[in-house]
């Protein structure tokens, strides 16, 4: 039986005793009218997270899954990737292993991507698709979103896929007012639900786009999704034990009311910074661009990231992240999303003093 360990890292992130009892929950069958009743129940609360009015969508399936469907699906013509960090990157490799025209529109990780720079890029004509993650988790640093928005108001034959899988119901995110044609969360982040659910929305534009592609395979069809999510079900077998758990988060996050969650999320990061700041640590991303929902710490101080987070683990149960991918070490991110309160933080906070170098 190993120790456990609380973790602390952006993803996944702990998971409440709560959602695992109701991921317990008996079966039902996925065409039963308990189902229909079920999904039914949680769409309202669905639509106020995503501030849409549009249908929203349950898939089984991580993250990924639907951020490649949505490029199978909205491309026709070329997608323009914005990428500012990991996942982002990553967005644009995935699009052209998709067969897609895929174009970069890169800048360095922990800057953010230039509204005016989109501008140029859609001035071109040569593409109707955009990718824009909203929270880059690999650099903690959040995208000028409503900017970004009044950029695309310019440009109606593109559709704006945007990412918001760690800041999803962290702060509002109004869908359909930013004009977002494609929202996409996960449920591992934000969310605090164990790993394998994702879920989405998205407009009637890109629906229209949709029926103008082929070759959108099955999994990821939206022409799907929409056909069932008419009736309140999902295209193939969904991870019901997920929608347990997700109708046990929406009573939480609506029991604490979504101005007290936003809130709480502020004070946990100022919380989170202000030991950064204390501790003579700067941060990864840009001033003024950064997350609220997780701090990407730079390593100016030059300690030996990998063994502060194994102390941290080893001696206070707690797992921060020691960077990700080319800036492991460099810098290590520490999360408050979920459910995250100033009481759970400052014991990991007093033991991260505790483990720093002398
Ligand atoms: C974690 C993450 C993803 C990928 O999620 P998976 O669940 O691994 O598919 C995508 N985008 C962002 C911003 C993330 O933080």
């Amino acid at each position: 039986m190993t120790k456990t360990i609380k973790l602390f890292i952006p993803g996944p992130v702990q998971v409440s005793p709560k959602t695992f009892a109701a991921m317990a929950t008996p079966m039902i069958g996925h065409r039963s009218s308990d189902f229909k009743n079920l999904y039914r129940e949680i769409h309202p609360g669905l639509q106020q997270l995503f501030q849409t009015n549009k249908r929203v969508y349950l898939s089984t399936s991580s993250a990924w899954g639907i951020m490649e469907g949505a490029v199978r699906n909205l491309v026709r013509k070329g997608v323009l990737n914005c990428m500012c960090g990991a996942f982002s990157d990553k967005w644009f490799d995935v699009s052209k292993r998709c067969g897609k025209e895929a174009a970069p529109l890169q800048v360095e990780w922990g800057e953010p991507i230039d509204p005016n720079a989109v501008d140029r890029a859609l001035a071109t004509g040569k593409y109707d698709a955009l990718t824009l993650i909203h929270n880059e988790t690999s650099t903690g640093l959040m995208n000028p979103l409503p900017a970004i928005s009044e950029v695309l108001r310019k440009y109606p034959e593109v559709v704006f896929i945007v990412d918001t899988v760690s800041s999803f119901s962290a702060l509002p995110i109004p869908m359909d007012e930013l004009g977002i044609d494609m929202m996409i969360t996960g449920s591992q982040k934000a969310l605090a639900l164990p790993p394998g659910l994702s879920l989405f929305a998205c407009s009637d534009k890109a629906i229209e786009r949709t029926a103008q592609v082929t070759e959108r395979g099955y999994y990821f069809d939206l022409l799907e999704f929409k056909k069932n999510g008419e009736e309140f079900m999902t295209p193939s077998t969904p991870s019901i034990p997920h929608i347990f758990a997700l109708r046990s988060k929406l009573e939480d996050i609506f029991t604490e009311g979504l101005e007290n969650r936003y809130r709480r999320h502020q004070e946990t990061n100022a919380l989170v910074r202000s030991w950064v700041e204390e501790n003579g640590f700067e941060y990864f991303a840009k001033e003024g661009f950064q997350s609220v929902t997780l701090t990407c710490v730079n390593n100016n101080r030059n300690i030996d990231v990998a063994q502060f987070a194994k102390k941290l683990r080893e001696e206070h149960g707690f797992q921060i992240d020691g960077g990700y991918g080319k800036i492991k070490g460099k810098s290590f991110r520490i999360s408050n999303m979920g459910d995250e309160t100033l009481e759970t933080l400052r014991p990991l906070l007093k033991a991260m003093t505790h483990c720093l170098p002398v």
